[in-house]
């Protein structure tokens, strides 16, 4: 089987691991899962096929008995630094490219640290909604609101951001739609309101998101900044019937939107044929490969893998993780990427379609050079 643990992955979209590693098995297992209700960790992770993998990998790393008590016994044994320094270097990265709106920056190891422990480069992306949200709050003022986010966001380069990234696919779907400035501005009174009785916002307000991305839009094609949409597969609140990455049509076809790289996230799950088939199709369109979320295992990950690399150039896809909260994610996805992604290759050298040579560099666009092309690394 092609061979591709020699190469260092860029992890185009991920997320900062907490501070504190200190758990139990419900907290450990909650990790697993994007389902809220508490009978998951209780009963059903530890019946999932990908979380038993995840668990005997773990054994082999930390060298002790195969049983969730053994092996949180073994981490827990260990400083957080110390936890992350072991996971991300056997990891094998050359890069991170991290979402750091998420989870909170108070809890979390800062990205510039998670560089340092795992011997490679961290560059950062911008999540239009959390900086929105913040503006709403901040500015009781439509045109001072708009100003602000204009700013930061013609800014993204110079303030040091690769990307930016949106989760408009959580809130209000992804069929982004053209809204008049007064929907708009009676889309952020109502927005106000409920931040001003709560004390706090979630914008799923869809006149004012999507009139807000199209000013992002604007500014990213100007600056060539690419933007990052989480499609498919996702949290308990997603309709995931807006996920599907079909829905971007409006936006893909905006002639002058075209500057604009867009990256479909997490294989677009279970839409994965569809995502691909975008990157196939629009040049600006590239597709993320991510493996350890969408909590899948390996049969569907060989699936997925297969229809990218079917469908899609390899100059079109790129490798991640999306680990979030423990290192364990960003280290399992680079272990499972390389070998899922040399497997569906070593598959296609013997179907005779492509020789050693090709498929190994193929793999090298997926697990790095596509990344450092997009995002100019
Ligand atoms: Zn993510």
């Amino acid at each position: 089987m092609l061979d591709l643990t020699s190469i260092s992955v860029v992890d185009n979209h991920c997320h900062p691991v907490l501070r504190d590693q200190q758990m139990d098995a419900l907290r450990f297992r909650s990790y697993f899962t994007e389902a809220t209700d508490e009978s998951f960790p209780e009963r059903h992770i530890s019946n999932t096929v990908y979380y038993l993998w995840l668990l005997r990998q773990a054994a082999t790393f930390y060298g002790c008995k195969n049983t969730e008590e053994d092996i949180l016994a073994v981490r827990n044994s260990m400083s957080a630094d110390a936890l992350l320094e072991h996971l991300l270097r056997a990891s094998n990265i050359d890069t991170l490219v991290i979402d750091a709106a998420y989870p909170s920056a108070s809890e979390c190891y800062a990205p510039e640290r998670m560089g340092e422990l795992g011997h490679c480069r961290v560059a950062k992306m911008l999540r239009l909604e959390t900086l929105m949200q913040q503006l709403i709050i901040t500015y009781d003022d439509f045109d001072e609101m708009l100003e602000h986010f204009s700013q930061e966001v013609s800014h993204a380069r110079e303030h040091g951001y690769c990307a930016l990234k949106s989760i408009v696919a959580y809130r209000t779907g992804l069929n982004i739609s053209e809204w008049s400035r007064d929907e708009a501005v009676a889309s952020f009174n109502e927005a106000r309101q409920s931040a001003m009785a709560t004390g706090e916002l979630r914008i799923a307000h869809k006149p004012l998101l999507d009139y807000l991305l199209h000013i992002a839009f604007r500014h990213a094609s100007e600056q060539e900044i690419p933007v990052q949409f989480h499609t498919g597969y996702g949290d308990s609140d997603t309709d995931m019937r807006l996920g599907n990455p079909l829905h971007l049509r409006a936006i893909l076809e905006r002639h002058d939107y075209q500057a604009m790289p867009v990256v479909l996230l997490h294989e677009s799950y279970p839409y994965s044929q569809l995502g691909a088939y975008l990157a196939a199709i629009y040049p600006h369109v590239y597709f993320d490969l991510s493996y350890a979320i969408p909590f899948v295992e390996k049969l569907e990950m060989l699936a997925f893998t297969r229809q990218a690399l079917s469908i899609a150039p390899a100059s079109k896809l790129m490798y991640s993780s999306d680990g979030i909260f423990i290192p364990e994610m960003h280290w399992a996805a680079a272990i499972r990427g390389r070998s899922i992604i040399g497997q569906v290759l070593t598959e296609m050298i013997e179907a005779d379609e492509i020789d050693e040579e090709q498929a190994y560099d193929l793999a090298q666009q997926i697990l790095q050079s596509t990344a450092y092309s997009v995002y100019r690394l």
